[in-house]
């Protein structure tokens, strides 16, 4: 799989970083880690078959970010966009994603979800708590990124396909 293609070409996942970096934000402002750091998620490492846990931080402004438990130094660029890409892995429920996703400055509700999965243009990835479907992340910024610029909505591979 082509990866850096994928970046280039979706624009919706560099948004769906950039919500979920924002929601994070809006945890850590609520458990008071200190304002000048920035979450960059889980360190990643792997040092003789074990993966390291721990998860990164950066000092704002910073480039680099150093891993507290197992000391590996991180390019937070490059880790921006190996989170890019994650971001079409990670499925969550649409309560998380209302929660998490904007319409512009309006929150997105649940039922505009349901209602996109309805018509056909979300497909559920799995299921998650209580039995409710989960969407990619990706795939929902997409369609936040195309309801916003009053395109048409049409399902993902659909795009894939014709890309
Ligand atoms: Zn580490």
């Amino acid at each position: 799989m082509n990866h850096t293609h994928w970046i280039a070409t979706h624009d919706a996942a560099a948004d769906a970083y950039t919500e979920i970096v924002g929601a994070v934000n809006n945890i850590r402002r609520t458990i008071d880690i200190a304002p000048d750091i920035r979450f960059i998620g889980p360190c990643g490492s792997v040092l003789d078959d074990v993966e390291c846990t721990d998860t990164l931080y950066a000092i704002e402004g910073s480039v680099t970010a150093r891993c507290r438990t197992c000391g590996t130094t991180w390019d937070v660029d490059q880790r921006k966009q190996a989170a890019t890409t994650q971001a079409r892995y990670v499925a969550a429920t649409s309560a998380f994603l209302s929660q998490t996703l904007a319409i512009r400055d309006e929150p997105l509700t649940p039922d505009r979800i349901r209602k996109w999965a309805y018509r056909g243009h979300l497909t559920p990835a799995g299921i998650g708590p209580r039995g409710h479907p989960t969407y990619i992340v990706a795939h929902v910024a997409r369609l936040i990124r195309m309801y916003e610029n009053g395109e048409k909505l049409s399902p993902w591979n659909q795009e894939q396909e014709t890309a």
